[in-house]
């Protein structure tokens, strides 16, 4: 996708070596989804919230919350740890449809209860290794769930199975190292899926030809899971329009390798 005669002296500083260097490296960033719990999700990172004071934290909550209640944004986002006091001030947001925990959570509350009343379309959960039961609870309060993004969740193939209750789900992205090819089997079951991001399964590679049964399915990202090339081989003779990345970078055969 780059052109690569420029650089026949074989000197490593030509200017035309550092455009063709600097292009490759932006294609890579600008090809990423459209997800801003981006880039760091794939090395869990503890949270610093040193430099945040707990009055700075709730304040900027407390100012997120008057915006929905005043039905000026549908949207949170909490960067520090929510706890019992945010869950609580929230809980009356009928409004409320994406909420985004980007610090983790307090150990101790369970979320599917915590959000119970609320109806939101769009989760993410950061830094918290859900398991499976609080995932099945999640899915019965939150029935319209479209966007379900749990980077750093514990869940099992079995949870992924119940994910299929979600009859909305249309881009899914979790994270977590009990996922095996029983999981991939689910995968197909969520009829509306159009984008699939799981980061550290432990899958075969025939799971890929699994995943690529999933109709509706137009990107599939893997991070995480070396398989070898005959695997993805195959999966793109049974889905050559299938958008894929692999640790985050396009796969050669990446139909819109040349995106932006
Ligand atoms: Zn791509």
């Amino acid at each position: 996708m780059h052109n690569h005669a420029s650089d026949a002296t074989g000197r490593c500083d030509s200017p035309a070596r550092w455009l063709t260097l600097s292009l490759a490296i932006f294609s890579v960033i600008g090809c990423r989804p459209d997800d801003p719990t981006r880039p760091s999700d794939t090395t869990p990172a503890i949270p610093t919230h040193a430099s945040r004071s707990t009055e700075k934290a709730s304040a900027d909550w407390m100012d997120a919350i008057e915006r929905v209640k005043l039905g000026q944004s549908q949207r949170i986002v909490l960067e520090s740890v929510a706890d019992e006091q945010f869950f609580a001030a929230i809980q009356s947001l009928k409004g409320l449809r994406e909420l985004c925990l980007d610090g983790g959570m307090e150990p101790g509350i369970d979320l599917g209860n915590a959000i119970e009343p609320l109806q939101l379309t769009h989760l993410r959960v950061r830094l918290v290794p859900l398991e499976d039961p609080q995932i099945e609870k999640i899915i019965a309060t939150q029935p319209q769930i479209r966007i379900l993004n749990l980077p750093h969740s514990r869940l099992t193939d079995q949870g992924i199975q119940s994910l299929s209750r979600l009859k909305d789900l249309a881009l899914l992205r979790i994270g977590s190292p009990n996922l095996t090819d029983e999981a991939a089997r689910a995968i197909p079951q969520m009829v509306r899926l159009s984008s699939l991001h799981l980061i550290g399964p432990r899958l075969g590679g025939d799971s890929l030809l699994e995943i690529a049964k999933a109709k509706n399915l137009q990107s599939f990202y893997l991070d995480d899971c070396p398989l070898p090339d005959a695997a993805w081989e195959k999966m793109f003779r049974e889905r050559p329009d299938l958008h894929v990345h692999i640790d985050q970078a396009h796969h050669d055969r990446d139909p819109k390798r040349d995106h932006l």
